[in-house]
């Protein structure tokens, strides 16, 4: 896929996380891999409305974080987004606010992590093939200064190696997928399940 094709789709991906309540304003952002070699990373930048993020207005920034090319300021939290990449070899990043993610971060904090097993969308996740499967996903603390707290990540992510994504306390959840596409797959079967965790802990809907 040409840069621009990969910008086009990171925007996507934005909107439609936006449409479904995930990112709603400027929170959340979303990134891709444009090239490894050195490393180029698509991003949404700082302050962009997810609802109307367009494919023009995503930075480029490399393996420091520093922007190479595009007019925005990068995320925040850009250095997050770079460990997984690191960390996974991951081809796409994506961060939501969901209400689901920000709630159970915060109950599962304690834990240090959310246990999801049992459900059949578990086996929408990578190399789960039955709804018995336990995904644990790793809590960490929320701060203002990810550069700072990029090694934190790192070494979370690589003491978690079988999870396909994490939460920050009261703020929200990571995933990710070796392209847009598989990237995609995860937040939506993720967001549902937090969902359903969700509900399921906060009693009878009928
Ligand atoms: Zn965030």
């Amino acid at each position: 896929m040409s840069e621009d094709g990969l910008a086009a789709a990171v925007a996507d991906l934005s909107r439609l996380a936006h449409a479904r309540g995930w990112a709603l304003g400027t929170s959340g952002n979303f990134s891709a891999v444009a090239g490894r070699d050195p490393l180029r990373l698509l991003i949404t930048p700082s302050g962009a409305d997810k609802g109307t993020v367009a494919a023009a207005d995503l930075v480029v920034i490399d393996g420091q974080g520093a922007r190479v090319a595009g007019s925005a300021r990068p995320s925040a939290e850009s250095a997050v987004h770079l460990a997984v990449v690191e960390a996974r070899g991951a081809g796409a990043v994506c961060h939501t606010h969901s209400v689901w993610s920000t709630l159970l971060s915060e109950v599962a904090a304690g834990d240090g992590g959310l246990a999801i097993e049992g459900y059949e969308m578990l086996k929408g996740l990578d190399g789960v093939d039955s709804h018995e499967h336990a995904e644990w996903l790793p809590v960490i603390d929320n701060t203002q200064d990810w550069a700072g707290a990029s090694r934190t990540v790192t070494e979370m992510l690589r003491a978690h190696p079988r999870a396909h994504g994490f939460l920050i306390r009261r703020h929200g959840l990571y995933t990710w997928g070796a392209g847009i596409a598989h990237a995609r797959r995860h937040l939506e079967v993720l967001e549902f399940l937090l969902e359903v965790v969700g509900r399921a802990r906060s009693g009878p809907t009928a």
